[in-house]
This record gives structure tokens, C-alpha cells and sequence, in this order.
């Protein structure tokens, strides 16, 4: 496993493999890994035939008063995790080596970015959206690969990749969680031991509306109201509510298209985000609706053993 910190040298050995034509996956990360980040890797290991990992904590998608300076850093636990998940290739650049002095483009998002986390956190993705353009055009990967639990992050991509045709294939994993549903996060690491119990309810709530869809309830309002009744424990939050998979636009009435319920809350100080989809049954999408979510669905089916 090659470790590049510049440009430079990373150009200079991603060139052989291109040479030979292999397929590049990326998978790009903020560090202090964890099996979310694993799960990213092993899917791209399984499909691509080289994998590069960023490590790049970007300033850009933090805001002034955000976590930035505290952000968990583990630098030698990441390059342990990569090398047994089987990586390639680890690029670990410096921000002045992505935002050199002088630096003034940014990529400024539509629609997808407003509601939800980008109501609370004003300017992040455009920070996202620059720092993956940028990250996209160093690496130059076939495929780059994003984890659901991000979910709001995957539809600014998707649009991203779209808008601006950079020509990546951009595959959703699956939300890793600990067995008691809570959702793996860099974050986590925050979270004192009675705020991690607390944490429980986000996760609990998500899933008392997924058993409410999967038994045949399609009211948005009641879908809502069942996971509100269990995020109790929270100190501050900030939204729960169901969106458009795909546009990420409001749903009111009733669940016919792909959902998603997104949550963001505080707990303690540490802030918390998670989603679950809810998806109606496959006969009853259309055939956009269906490639949309297919991907996840398939992943969901296999990875089944980690959902609680
Ligand atoms: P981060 O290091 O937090 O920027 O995350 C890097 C990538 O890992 C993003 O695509 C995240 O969505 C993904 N990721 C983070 N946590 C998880 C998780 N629990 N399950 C799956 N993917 C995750």
C-alpha cells in the first residue's frame, strides 16, 4: 500500500495503473476510520481492480463555529485499517495542497443542498461539493462510493456528477451500525457513555417507522409521528422528516415513491444525523423510481446481518 501526500506523486502512480487499464475505486473520507469507512472499501476492493482512500478532514464543509479543530484523528489506526481492507492507494494531502493560497472556485449546490442538513449548516456542501470535484479530478476513479447514512451527502453528489458530467459512477453503500442500531460515526467518539445510551433512540425511532411502512402504513404525518414518539432522549432536534429519495423534495400525504426519513439531532453537544429508506414494494415503482433505489435495496438484501 503507497501512501501519496501530494498531488503531485499521487498523479505520478495512479499513471501506471491507468496505463494497464485497471478499474480505479474511490473512496473518499475525513479519517479516523471505522467499519462504515470498511464497508466503503471492501465494496470497492470487490469491484474495482485498485482502491485509493482520501484522507482529508475539509475545512470548507465546516462551519465557524463547527468541530473542525476537534475533528478525531488517528492516522495510524486509518493506515492499519486500509492496508488489511486491502487498499491500493492512500492520499493524505495537507489542506494548503488542495486549497493552495490564492484559492477562489468554489462548486455552489441547487435545491438538493437546502433543506435538512443544509438549513443547519449553511455553505457545507458547497465545501462537499468543491472538495469532491476537486478529489475527482486528482484521483480521476471509475466508480467513487458513499455511505448512505450520509444520505443527504449522496443526493448533492449524484446531482454533483450529473450537473457538471464528471463522468464517476457513484455507488450508495449501506449504513453500518452497532448492534444496537446506532449508526457508526466518526462523531461518536464524542459522545460521553450516557449520551451514547441516549443515542439509542435516533436509530430506534428511524426503525419503529420502517415496522409502521413495512406493515402497511402510508400516511407521511403518522410515519413521522411514530419515530418522534421514540426520539425522546435528544437534547436538541434540529429535523425529522420524510423526503423525496431522489429529489429530496417534502413529502406530505401519503408514501408512493422511494422515502427517505433523515434525522439530525443533538445529543449532549455532539451532533448526530441518520435516515432510513422506506421503500414501497418493487412492483409498484416505476422504472426510474426502481434504478434509483435498486442499488440499495440489493445491498440491503446482502448486508442484512448488520441491520439490527
Ligand atoms: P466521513 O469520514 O465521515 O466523511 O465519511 C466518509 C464516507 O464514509 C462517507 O461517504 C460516509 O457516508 C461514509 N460513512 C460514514 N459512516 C458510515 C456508516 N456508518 N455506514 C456507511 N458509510 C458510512
Amino acid at each position: 500500500m503507497l501512501t501519496c501526500r501530494t498531488i503531485k506523486s499521487l498523479t505520478q502512480c495512479l499513471k501506471g495503473y491507468r496505463a494497464a487499464g485497471l478499474r480505479v475505486g474511490f473512496v473518499p473520507t475525513m479519517g479516523f476510520l471505522h467499519e462504515g469507512h470498511r464497508a466503503l472499501i471492501q465494496e470497492s476492493v470487490a469491484h474495482c481492480d485498485i482502491t485509493v482512500v482520501s484522507i482529508f478532514v475539509n475545512p470548507a464543509q465546516f462551519g465557524p463555529t463547527e468541530d473542525l479543530d476537534r475533528y478525531p484523528r488517528a492516522l495510524e489506526r486509518d493506515h492499519e485499517l486500509c492496508r488489511t481492507a486491502g487498499v491500493s492507494l492512500i492520499f493524505v494531502p495537507d489542506a494548503s495542497e488542495i486549497y493552495p493560497p490564492g484559492f477562489q472556485i468554489y462548486v455552489e449546490p441547487g435545491p438538493v443542498a437546502e433543506p435538512l442538513c443544509g438549513a443547519f449548516r449553511p455553505g457545507h456542501f458547497r465545501g462537499v461539493a468543491t472538495v469532491v470535484t476537486k478529489l475527482f479530478h486528482i484521483v480521476q476513479p471509475d466508480v467513487a462510493f458513499f455511505g448512505q447514512k450520509d444520505f443527504q451527502q449522496c443526493a448533492v453528489i449524484r446531482q454533483l456528477v450529473r450537473d457538471l458530467n464528471l463522468g464517476v459512477e457513484i455507488v450508495t453503500v449501506p449504513t453500518v451500525r452497532e448492534p444496537d442500531g446506532l449508526a457508526l460515526s466518526s462523531r461518536n467518539s464524542y459522545l460521553s457513555s450516557a449520551d451514547r445510551e441516549r443515542a439509542r433512540c435516533l436509530s430506534q425511532g428511524l426503525f419503529a417507522a420502517q415496522a409502521a411502512f413495512q406493515e402497511g402504513e402510508r400516511d407521511s404525518q403518522r410515519l413521522v409521528e411514530t419515530a418522534r414518539a421514540q426520539i425522546t432522549e435528544v437534547d436538541q432536534l434540529q429535523y425529522l422528516e420524510l423526503r423525496d429519495a431522489g429529489t429530496l423534495a417534502a413529502i406530505t400525504g401519503l408514501v408512493e415513491r422511494p422515502a427517505a426519513l433523515c434525522v439530525a439531532a443533538y445529543v449532549g453537544t455532539t451532533r448526530l444525523i441518520d435516515n432510513v429508506l422506506l421503500t414501497p414494494p418493487p412492483t409498484a415503482l416505476a422504472d426510474h423510481e426502481l434504478e434509483l433505489v435498486s442499488h440499495v435495496i440489493n445491498r440491503q438484501a446482502t448486508a442484512g446481518a448488520e441491520e439490527p
